[in-house]
């Protein structure tokens, strides 16, 4: 008897196949030997952004994934990939009627604002979106950031993400060749104009998120050198609070006051502590040309103020890595504070009380904070709170298995299952023969991917 159609059979829906819904996925398998999990994502592609957010030159980091793909070894666990879930594919309230529980671990990869004048110009990117284009994610294909104009580009924030951006624009090319980049990434890094990154903090240096192995990773690229801008902070007594990790980044910036690590390489990485962008100044063409600077001090009581003095900085490219906020899933409470879905435990509450059969993982859950591993232990206990639920949840009124293939065609919509993901994870690899020491080369059209899925034709869309 296929296992998808005994009546004792309860089925989960997880939205979302980054790390915290195949987490869940893992866990809702591991615990009960009767239920059925699909994982949905509207990518033809799972992993979310371990695949379209860690950066290609992680390469241990990305090597996670294989390690998320335990739900699709069980004959219970099926993904469901080019599944939008919402207006532009199939609503919610459709897919809730096949399952008796369904899981949102659809991220919260929306770019947060600076809310400055200038913010819309041409030029100025989110780093959600920059990132989606030199990770090769089909929505950002057509991204066209400004590498070919100015020297300088800015980048804003204190976390790793600036980090991992201002990394790449930095970094020559070549280097990139041996990671997953999709060529015309390439080529635009390989062509780009850019000389000098300038990391804006607001804070000052013993303020950052960074991590300490990401901070000092800066130091080993080549032709790249480091400057870090301070004010001079680093030579007064700070006050450094006594974690581990803000001592050992205060130590790594105060050593490189006195050594800049890669001094004399082609480009430049500026860390400019306390600086905030206060405009964006246009071109007279809707572009970018320039960031006014805003200087900034610490007060004793360790507020940030602006000193009032400003600069301005000639640039064609602004990225802000500030941080991300979750979208909403219509007919779901939330929280515009925090961007996330308000839960107990993973179980969506509204006003106080559980909504049936609903529930959150991951950073739609909690937020964007922690780590890839973060979300096992989130996944883990939303896993939990839908497994104590199931027997006491309803029957849905409509069927799963081939039901939900069915109902899905009726929206115009032909999955791509996890054979097909292992068809298009082959043609990227053997994509990545093309270019010497590449391990696989990311196909980033949609259509491109489809094909490469479905066994259509040669394998497009790398170039
Ligand atoms: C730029 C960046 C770099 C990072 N680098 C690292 C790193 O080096 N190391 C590390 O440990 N962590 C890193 N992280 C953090 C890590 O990626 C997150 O902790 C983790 O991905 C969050 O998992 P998630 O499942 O909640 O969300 P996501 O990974 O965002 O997954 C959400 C999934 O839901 C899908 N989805 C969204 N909406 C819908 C819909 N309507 N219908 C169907 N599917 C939908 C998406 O396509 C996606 O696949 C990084 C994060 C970012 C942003």
């Amino acid at each position: 008897m296929d296992p998808r159609t005994a009546p004792s059979r309860r089925r989960v829906a997880v939205i979302g196949s980054g790390p915290s819904g195949l987490y869940t996925a893992e866990a809702l398998l591991a615990g009960d030997p009767e239920v059925l999990v699909d994982v949905i994502d509207r990518l033809p592609a799972p992993y979310g952004l371990v695949r379209y957010g860690v950066a290609p030159d992680h390469a241990k980091m990305k090597s996670v994934a294989r390690k998320l793909e335990s739900p699709f070894d069980s004959p219970r666990g099926r993904f469901l990939g080019n599944v939008h879930v919402g207006a532009d594919g199939i609503p919610v309230d459709a897919l809730r009627e096949h399952y008796h529980a369904v899981v949102h671990a659809t991220g919260s990869a929306v770019d947060r604002h600076l809310g400055i004048e200038g913010e819309e110009l041409e030029g100025s990117v989110g780093s959600g979106a920059f990132v989606s284009w030199y990770c090769g994610h089909p929505d950002a294909a057509d991204l066209r950031p400004g590498l070919d104009g100015a020297a300088a580009a800015v980048v804003v924030g204190a976390g790793n993400v600036a980090l991992d951006v201002a990394r790449i624009l930095a970094r020559p090319a070549e280097d990139l060749a041996v990671t997953d980049l999709h060529n015309a990434v390439l080529d635009r890094l390989h062509d780009s104009a850019i000389t000098d990154v300038h990391v804006l903090v607001r804070r000052g240096p013993q303020h950052t998120r960074f991590t300490p192995v990401e901070l000092r990773a800066l130091a080993g690229l080549d032709d790249v050198e480091v400057v870090v801008r301070d004010d001079d902070t680093l030579a007064q007594d700070l006050d450094v609070p006594s974690d581990r990790r803000t001592r050992q980044l205060v130590d790594t910036l105060t050593q490189w006051t006195h050594e800049r690590p890669g001094a004399g390489g082609r480009r430049r990485i500026h860390l400019r502590f306390l600086r905030s962008p206060a405009r964006l100044l246009p071109d007279g063409h809707g572009r970018v040309a320039g960031v006014e600077i805003e200087r900034n001090e610490v007060t004793p009581q360790g507020r940030i103020r602006s000193t009032g003095e400003r600069e301005v900085l000639a640039a064609g490219l602004v990225v802000r890595a500030i941080g991300y906020t979750g979208e909403p899933v219509p007919g779901l409470p939330f929280d515009e504070a925090s961007g996330t879905i308000p839960n107990e435990a993973g179980r969506v509450v509204r006003d106080g009380e559980p909504v049936p059969g609903t529930y959150v993982a991951g950073w739609i859950k909690r937020g964007p904070k922690g780590v890839i591993g973060t979300n096992k232990g989130d996944g883990a206990e939303t896993a939990a709170s839908v497994l104590a639920d199931l027997p006491t949840l309803p029957e849905p009124p409509r069927g799963g298995g081939v039901e939900v293939l069915g109902r899905l065609a009726d929206h115009g919509i032909e999955p791509v299952s996890w054979a097909e993901w292992q068809s298009l994870d082959a043609a990227e690899v053997e994509l990545g023969n093309s270019r010497v020491g590449a391990e696989r080369i990311k196909i980033a059209e949609r259509e491109g991917m489809l094909d490469a899925a479905r066994g259509r034709g040669g394998v497009g869309g790398a170039g």
